[in-house]
Parts: C-alpha cells; structure tokens; sequence
C-alpha cells in the first residue's frame, strides 16, 4: 500500500518498483502493466477525493481452472482501492507511544520458507503473536527469528537508538519504504545508522524504540514488555525523525501530487 497525504502520493515510484519485483517473485503476473497501475492509483484518489488515502494495490493468484490445482494455471487478478489514511498508531497516540511485546510464543516464519522482502497477507505468525501481545497487556508485537533478533510486527518495521545509534534488522523483514526513508533521513542529520541484527538484549538496553509503516509512518514504542524505555515517553531522536519524515511528504523529490479534477 501507498500512502497519499496532502493530496500527494509518497514515494509512489518506490511502492511500484517494489510492487512489481514482488508479483514476479511469485511468479504472478496481472493483465496490466507499470504505468497503467500507476494511472489508476491516481484515479482512485481522484474520484475518492481524499486528501489523506491509504492506497492499496494487490495482485492475487486469483481463480483456478474448474477442479485445478496447478497455480500456474490461474487468472492472476489486480485490485486497487483508496480508503481514508490508515492509522496503525493514532496521532494522539502517537504523543505518548505505544506498550509492544517481544513475542515469546511465535518466531517469524523463517524466510526460506516465506520470504519476507515480498509485501504478503501471509500473516498467521504475525496475528498469533499480536494476539499474544494483547493476553499480555500490551498493544503491538514485534516477533524475533531463530536466533533471538527482532524482526518486524504486523504491517510494521522496528528501529531502536542505542548508545545514540540507530539500529534496524537487514534481513528476514519486509523492506519497508519507511524504513528506508528513516534510514535516508537518519543518514543525512549525520545520526550513525546500523543496519545489523539486532538482539532482544541490544532492544531491552534501548533508549528509544519505534516502529515504522505507510499505515502510522514513525510511531513510538515507550513501553517494552512492560518495562518504560528510556523516560517512557517519545525520545529526542524518534521525535527528529518523526518530524522530518512528515516533512518529506511535501517535498517534490518525493511526492506527486494528484489532480482532483
Ligand atoms: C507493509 C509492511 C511493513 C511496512 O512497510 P512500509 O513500506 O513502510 O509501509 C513492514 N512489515 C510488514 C510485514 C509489512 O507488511
């Protein structure tokens, strides 16, 4: 999905490159082509008339053959729709921050299995480990891999300020355009940005945490398994970059602007 804010599409070319590698990936390929998707994106905000869209785009493997089991076989179908923006976390929310649990009960589903870089609605492992985080007080969950790293949580990426560095997992998750917006941003306000794994420890000694997405963009995590991160509220860094990635939405080098009429 892309996110449309102040009637503009945020990084819509990103979306799209990333969309396509994706269909490919699965070996899917919908009757339509780039600039056409791209056209009716545009159209859906047009006639929405929504200022502020979540626009989602979804190629399924769509209908079988009468009595098939052969994907191969299958009519691929596109779908594209714009709704009011998507909150993952509330703006109000955002203001305090949210309480996310380490899931101890589910693991992400390993990326030899299901790979993670392909945006997918494969998401039985993120919705146990959300349910697990809710029996256990808290809001959001963040699931680690094999080897005791953090990976991402439903929808979402993970960054945490160590020592004064900015930390995200470089595999198994999702590369979300957030999270390389984040990264960019961080790049240029000369914060020191580890792309590296990233322990339940390291996550734990934090001073800050958030979580990255389309749906919320930077959004706080003040609470970790019930311990307060840091002062327990929204830290310096989490703030600059919050800012500064709202900030983008209005600039020409990475936003397009839709034509309502
Ligand atoms: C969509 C999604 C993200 C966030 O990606 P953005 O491009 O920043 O919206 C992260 N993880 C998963 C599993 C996702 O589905």
């Amino acid at each position: 999905m892309v996110g449309v804010w102040k009637g503009r599409f945020f990084r819509l070319e990103e979306h799209l490159k990333r969309f396509e590698r994706a269909w490919k990936a699965l070996k899917m390929s919908p009757s339509i082509d780039l600039p056409s998707i791209r056209q009716v994106l545009f159209e859906c905000v047009r006639r929405s008339g929504l200022r502020e869209a979540y626009v989602e785009m979804i190629v399924t493997r769509g209908v079988p053959q009468a009595g098939s089991r052969d994907p191969r076989t299958y009519d691929n179908c596109f779908y594209a729709y714009a709704i009011p923006y998507v909150w993952i976390q509330s703006i109000e929310k955002q203001k305090k921050g949210g309480h996310l649990i380490i899931a101890r009960d589910t693991i992400r589903i390993p990326e030899s299995s299901v790979d993670p870089t392909v945006k997918n609605f494969h998401w039985a492992d993120l919705t146990r480990g959300l349910l697990e985080a809710y029996d256990r007080g808290g809001e959001y969950v963040v699931l680690p891999n094999q080897k005791g790293c953090l990976t991402e949580g439903p929808g979402f990426n993970v960054f945490t300020v160590y020592r004064n560095e900015l930390w995200t997992p470089p595999s198994g998750v999702l590369e979300g355009i957030t999270r390389k917006t984040v990264i960019e941003l961080a790049r240029n306000e000369g914060i020191s940005t580890r792309v590296e794994d990233l322990s339940i420890e390291l996550a734990r000694s934090s001073d800050e945490i958030f979580a990255t997405s389309t749906a919320g963009g930077v959004m706080p995590m003040t609470v970790l398994d019930g311990i307060s991160i840091g002062k327990g509220l929204p830290g310096r860094l989490t703030q600059l970059l919050h800012k500064r990635y709202w900030e983008a939405h209005e600039d020409d080098r990475f936003s397009s602007k839709v034509d309502y009429n």
